[in-house]
């Protein structure tokens, strides 16, 4: 049975997440636990993590696991790995060309080239190619049709226009909606295929000067991602509401309603700008078109030539688990997550906050060490194949349910982690908690209390934000009211815990000020992209790692309340 967010929360509000006796002790606690934090050892994890390919299935992911199990024992907790089989097809082969351009061929170019200087030049194994996951093998020719972002707005308007996608390859650009949903609409109103390229205006030469003279994305550098159907269920496609243990009950694939039918690739700027330059039929829009040097159109004439074909056997994932057993209420958990597999090295999507993770581990680690004792039980997990499908913390959620939603009162996720202010979400429930556990907390930059940022950023929400932005800012503006919180949708980890088991759940990250989207998802999120442009000194994946801490040590007073 699910068990409200509501009812979860009444027991963590009573009895509080508390694991310290007196406020006296709380201060001792944080500082001690804030002087554990080490924000160049912070780097040099993260440096080793991003050294080489990270993504699901990879030899150094899978090395990555165990050398996080190895530091959690080092640190001095119970840590164990868990296994489990997952759909997660991987490219064998994929091609994109125009078979007559001008009088002669041409073909994209599907993998990023390596940068001098680069860990794209350093790293010795194979990175995934342009690759969208759970997309629908297939080998099409057909003439393009461009959708602007591709969302339901975007298909009314062509419409309008008279023109369909039927029988065509579509050609969409990134931004202004989930990933998934722009193949999905394209299948669903008869494209026989879909590309998804990153327009300049989004997150390249418009924005700031390209990689590796700037932070944003060149012209080479696509973006990879999933594309299932997320909306019907994260986690496994074969195993819905299960663990996807060796012998659990699987759909076949083509039971499976979350996977799509049709073949879809992710492109850069600069093939996609060929592409485009070669359409000649109806002029796009105003507010269609991006940056690129060209005149957009929405059709043309010439014949592309889209095939991927994929291999589709099962995949061992491994959830890294780590447990500081409780003192006095060992059957309450504070579950605390990030994944650690990437699309490549993954050094700020998702490595900066698993560094910040590790750096809380080896913190609570030294205070038990100190004598210390949480009164309550600490789960840490470390997710793998996050990237697909949540598919790690889903799993492992699904395979824990019964226990989960008897023992579980708080659930704190994070994920990619940059320079900047302070964003954290969760039920408003969890308000007062959060406010009491931002207190103290400083940025490393400005020297201002990490709350007063916050809610000078949330106050910004001008006439034109959403009422809910403008509630929160108006929230934030009385320095006597809880610190507001987003509410979570989904796209991290959370996801299972929030929505299937009901937990009161909080996600953490900085943000706003580095400049990781450019290199989002591609072959340039290494390590020396993040230090350079998204957290110069590792000091604020440092401060995600002390603001997170302070939830298991926190000063909540604890009620005469057993566990539940
Ligand atoms: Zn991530």
């Amino acid at each position: 049975m699910r068990r409200s967010t509501l009812l979860g929360l009444a027991g963590f509000l009573l009895t509080g997440a508390a694991f310290a006796q007196t406020p006296n002790d709380y201060a001792s606690l944080t500082s001690r636990f804030d002087a554990a934090i080490n924000p160049t050892e912070i780097g040099g994890w993260l440096k080793l993590m991003a050294a080489e390919p990270n993504h699901v299935s990879s030899p150094h992911n899978k090395a990555n696991a165990d050398w996080i199990l190895k530091q959690f024992r080092d640190f001095g907790w119970d840590a164990h790995i868990e296994t489990y089989q997952v759909l997660y097809p991987t490219p064998v082969s994929e091609a994109l060309d125009i078979p007559n351009l001008n009088g002669k061929p041409w073909s994209a170019a599907l993998q990023e080239k390596p940068i001098p200087g680069d860990s794209s030049a350093t790293a010795k194994d194979y990175a995934l190619p342009a690759y969208l996951a759970f997309q629908g093998d297939g080998d099409v020719t057909a003439p393009l049709v461009y959708v602007n972002y591709g969302n339901v707005d975007d298909y009314k308007r062509l419409e309008q226009l008279g023109i369909s996608v039927k029988g065509k390859i579509v050609i969409t650009r990134y931004g202004q909606g989930w990933r998934g949903l722009k193949v999905k609409l394209a299948q669903d109103h008869g494209a026989v295929g879909a590309l998804i390229y990153s327009d300049p205006a989004d997150d390249g030469y418009s924005v700031d000067a390209v990689y590796p003279d700037g932070p944003m994305r060149p012209p080479q550098g696509f973006q990879r991602g999933s594309v299932a159907d997320m909306t019907i269920y994260p986690g496994d496609p074969l195993t819905p509401g299960v663990g996807a243990k060796a012998n659990a009950k699987r759909l076949t694939r083509e039971q499976s309603p979350s996977l799509l039918k049709i073949p879809a690739l992710p492109i850069s700027y600069g093939d996609a700008q060929v592409l485009l330059g070669a359409m000649d039929g109806v002029v796009a829009p105003d507010n269609w078109r991006g940056h690129l040097g060209i005149t957009y159109r929405v059709t043309g004439n010439v014949p592309v030539h889209l095939a991927v074909k994929s291999e589709w056997s099962l995949k061992t994932i491994y959830d890294v688990i780590a447990t500081l057993k409780g003192s006095q209420y060992p059957d309450q958990w504070v579950v605390r997550g990030n994944h650690h597999d990437g699309w490549v090295f993954g050094a700020s999507d998702p490595l900066s906050g698993q560094s910040a993770l590790l750096a809380e581990a080896k913190a609570l680690g030294q205070l038990v060490k100190s004598g210390w004792k949480p009164k309550r039980t600490i789960v840490y997990t470390s997710w793998d194949a996050e990237e697909p499908m949540l598919l790690g913390s889903t799993e492992w959620a699904e395979d824990h349910a019964d226990e989960l939603k008897k023992k579980a009162i708080l659930y704190i996720n994070s994920d990619g982690n940059g320079r900047g202010i302070l964003g954290v979400g969760g039920s408003e429930d969890l308000e007062k908690f959060v406010s009491d556990t931002l207190a103290g907390l400083t940025d490393p930059e400005t020297g201002q209390s990490v709350d007063a940022r916050r809610r000078a950023r949330l106050r910004m929400a001008g006439p034109m934000a959403d009422e809910h932005a403008r509630a929160m800012g108006r929230q934030a503006a009385d320095p006597s009211r809880n610190m507001p919180l987003e509410p979570l949708g989904s796209g991290s980890d959370y996801s299972a815990y929030l929505q299937h088991l009901g937990l009161a759940t909080l996600d953490y990250g900085y943000g706003g000020e580095g400049r990781s989207s450019g290199v989002y998802h591609s072959r340039y999120d290494t390590y020396e992209h993040h230090s350079k442009f998204v957290d110069p000194g590792f000091v604020y994946d440092a401060l995600l790692a002390k603001t997170v801490g302070r939830a298991p040590i926190s000063p909540r007073p604890l009620a005469n309340m057993s566990a539940k």
